[in-house]
């Protein structure tokens, strides 16, 4: 995440609605991946440029700025209300529920980080109201939450754009104690959307493509039973599991979790990597076709990390060694990447 400030000089923050030394209104444009300072008013958000002029040009905020989801995000699509990461919000848990729209903002909190990422990756996005199969979200709830709902069991997941999230894992308890019945330790509200937005880029890049092949070389042949795969997995655990050949426990489960791991991680690289460069921590400059050097670079600032976060008397930061093969799925995420940001939104049709 890149370091943003208000025209005043002050640091501000990717989710903040006004500045807190000046008290100027404050707005995330997708198009500049930047934040603007300037002043809200009836008819839309006035940007104050840096040299203090303002611009005659009037941006429009989302519309979903109001409580609960206080999204400071601009609308970017001329015909939409919403930003582009609140258009794919398809359905939403009850709003009566008193824990909902608490729930509701962190989940979308979440999700703008995860398009902040994918706009830096110049991912293309489109979302189910622009194309068949095109990316959305529902919000669901199931008994343990609330039981009132029909649903017993709300579980998480992918299916041709759709992505589903068991709302409560907005919850510190329920993530908790998620993290301790599935052994997933690292298991966080941002995870959940960079694994689940993997699916739908595997779709995208690798489902029919010339490079599946590749893919099977690396991660395996996902044409094997899925649903057989993953019960056998939360049966039996992962008896075979090879902690040098997978990011995660739950990669080894079946080559599409491989791929959706080893994205969700890529991200998290990706991401991190630009917070230390915003803080001086590192000079990288992102290039194409430069995972190795990258990654050194990613090593060198995850030691850094760790030792700061030893210093604090907590755990390490980043716990992972990763080994060739884990390295070699990055690359190859990485070349994927790369390609489809050149030749931009033409490889979606
Ligand atoms: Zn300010
Ligand atoms: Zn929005
Ligand atoms: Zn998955």
């Amino acid at each position: 995440m890149k370091r943003f400030f208000c025209r005043c000089g002050q640091e501000i923050f990717f989710n903040n609605l006004f500045c807190e030394s000046c008290g100027r209104d404050l707005a995330y444009d997708p198009l500049i991946q930047s934040m603007w300072s300037g002043e809200l008013s009836e008819q839309g958000f006035l940007p104050h440029y840096q040299d203090g002029s303002n611009t005659n040009v009037v941006l429009k905020p989302c519309d979903n700025r109001h409580y609960p989801i206080n999204c400071n995000w601009l609308v970017t699509d001329e015909a939409a209300c919403q930003c582009i990461s609140c258009q794919t919000t398809r359905t939403i848990p009850d709003m009566n529920v008193p824990k909902n729209p608490q729930r509701w903002r962190i989940l979308e909190r979440a999700k703008r980080h995860l398009f902040s990422t994918l706009l830096l990756l110049n991912l293309p996005i489109q979302n189910y109201r622009q194309v068949v199969n095109g990316l959305s979200f529902d919000f669901l709830e199931d008994k343990r939450t609330n039981p009132n709902v029909a649903l017993e069991h709300v579980l998480t997941g992918h299916s041709h754009g759709q992505i589903t999230l068991n709302a409560a894992e907005a919850d510190e308890g329920f993530l908790h104690t998620m993290k301790e019945e599935m052994g997933e330790p690292y298991r966080t509200v941002l995870g959940h959307f960079r694994h689940e937005i993997g699916h739908y880029y595997w779709d995208k890049l690798i489902n029919n493509q010339q490079r599946l092949e590749a893919f099977r070389e690396l991660f395996g042949d996902e044409r094997q039973d899925y649903d057989e795969a993953l019960k056998r997995y939360y049966e039996n655990g992962a008896p075979e599991f090879r902690s040098h050949q997978y990011i995660s426990m739950y990669a080894s489960s079946h080559p599409f979790e491989d791929w959706a791991e080893t994205w969700a991680h890529y991200m998290h690289i990706v991401d991190t990597l630009e917070t230390a460069v915003s803080y001086g921590l590192s000079v990288y400059k992102p290039k194409v076709n430069d995972f190795n050097s990258w990654y050194s670079e990613w090593a060198r600032v995850a030691q850094v990390m760790n030792a700061l976060s030893r210093s604090m008397g907590h755990d390490d930061a980043y716990p992972f060694v990763l080994t060739d093969i884990v390295k070699g799925k990055l690359k190859f995420i990485d070349k994927v990447v790369d390609s489809f940001s050149e030749q931009g939104a033409e490889v979606l049709n």
